[in-house]
């Protein structure tokens, strides 16, 4: 059976693999001129190694995604840790945590009891019994001056959203702590990076007799006669030509600069809570593997997708899930169809870490490969 693959990201990838382990010729097309979708690094003239579409940190519970990828690449441990720059110039651990705490508001709480009491006395109480909107959740749980400080300035500017708009599942993914742990993702027992990087994971999973990879080809529709068979993982309201209206997307554009007058902080990446147009900066001679020969940091600059060349990094997800609700028509199309299913982050417009990607990816495949047998 012929198979086409639209997309070389995580989850163009994984299909393409276990489909031709299982004797299926496959086809990937990408419109990018490269493989790794927003995984994609390269060597800067330095030897730094950037990761081109933003730091890409991997981390997991997931045993079995783990060890599927480790037949590609071997890995370098790293525990990734961020720190905001407030508006006064001093860095604090993010998350917030009890350090944070302590810092901001010139306290010496020294365990997680009194952490817990100052937040008690510091948060509002819900305005609905589980609140939806980003504001009523962070005040509920933090107060209105951490709010303010840490989420309010940085949501505008990378959603162009207030607080009270955005849904609360966004803000949900960041724990806040009554302890001084710093790791950004301390209940992740896994968190490595690739040793020689993402791209060559890629070409070694694509490095398979039956797989064909065509770059700089975007997706035309003539291409599925050729094929019994298509995983798309491109943006799904494309494919249907914007037939229900727009599914909107936040983007990034990526400013590489030098990093050498970035103050006092030691960490990887900090964010800026200012209500500037930058919300991070990540310093890539930091990371694991790298020769501090060039301080190359890159700062980033979130917009509208249409604004950066229909580049589409983040689904928009509102507090009233219209946007979910629209996905959701385009999804009852798809199912219509018998002999297309759409894949990945753009596929299902859903904000995707790397693990659930792959986790998701050899979940669908095998079922796919168990119902044509
Ligand atoms: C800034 C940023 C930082 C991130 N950091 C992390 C992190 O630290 N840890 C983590 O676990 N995850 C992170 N992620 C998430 C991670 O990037 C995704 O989980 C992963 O890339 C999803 O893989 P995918 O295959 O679905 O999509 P993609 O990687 O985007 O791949 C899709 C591919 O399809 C191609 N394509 C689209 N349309 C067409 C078309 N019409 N024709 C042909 N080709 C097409 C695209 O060019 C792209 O190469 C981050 C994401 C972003 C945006």
């Amino acid at each position: 059976m012929r198979v086409l693959v639209v997309g070389a990201g995580f989850a163009g990838a994984i299909y393409s693999r276990v489909l031709a382990e299982n004797g299926f010729h496959v086809s990937v097309i990408d419109r990018r001129s490269h493989i790794a979708g927003n995984c994609y690094d390269f060597l800067d003239l330095s030897g730094v190694r950037v990761h081109k579409y933003g730091p890409h940190l991997f981390h997991t519970n997931n045993q079995e995604v783990f060890d599927w990828l480790s037949r590609f690449t071997q890995w370098v441990e790293y525990e990734h840790r961020v720190q905001a720059k407030l508006p006064s110039g001093a860095f604090t651990p993010l998350p917030i945590n009890r350090l944070t705490i302590n810092s901001v508001f010139d306290l010496k709480l020294s365990d997680e009891a009194e952490v817990i009491e100052f937040l008690r006395k510091e948060s509002e109480p819900y305005k609905t019994e589980r609140p939806g909107n980003a504001a009523d959740y962070l005040n509920g749980n933090i107060g209105k001056l951490l709010t303010d400080l840490f989420f309010r300035p940085y949501t505008k500017k990378m959603w162009n959203l207030n607080l009270e708009e955005l849904s609360s599942s966004v803000v949900r993914r960041i724990p806040i702590r009554y302890d001084c742990e710093d790791r950004y993702f301390p209940s992740d027992k896994i968190q490595v990076l690739p040793e020689n990087g993402y791209t060559a994971l890629f070409e070694n999973i694509f490095q398979h007799d039956n797989i064909e990879i065509k770059l700089g080809l975007p997706f035309e529709k003539d291409f599925e006669n050729d094929f019994s068979y298509v995983f798309n993982s491109m943006a799904i309201d494309e494919y249907f030509g914007f037939s229900f209206g727009a599914l909107p997307y936040r983007s990034i554009k990526f400013h590489l600069c030098d990093a050498s007058d970035s103050g006092s902080s030691t960490a990887s990446v900090v964010n800026y809570t200012d209500s500037g147009a930058y919300t991070r900066e990540t310093h890539w001679y930091r990371l694991p593997g790298n020769v501090a020969v060039s301080r190359v940091k890159s700062v980033e600059e979130p917009c509208d997708y249409r604004d950066n060349n229909f580049e589409r990094y983040y689904p928009v997800k509102t507090a009233d899930d219209r946007y979910q609700a629209l996905y959701k028509q385009y999804k009852q199309e798809a199912d219509k169809r018998e002999n297309i299913n759409f894949i990945g982050r753009c596929g299902t417009y859903q904000y995707l870490d790397m693990d659930q990607v792959v986790n998701q990816s050899l979940l669908g495949v095998r079922r796919f490969i168990s119902s044509v047998r």
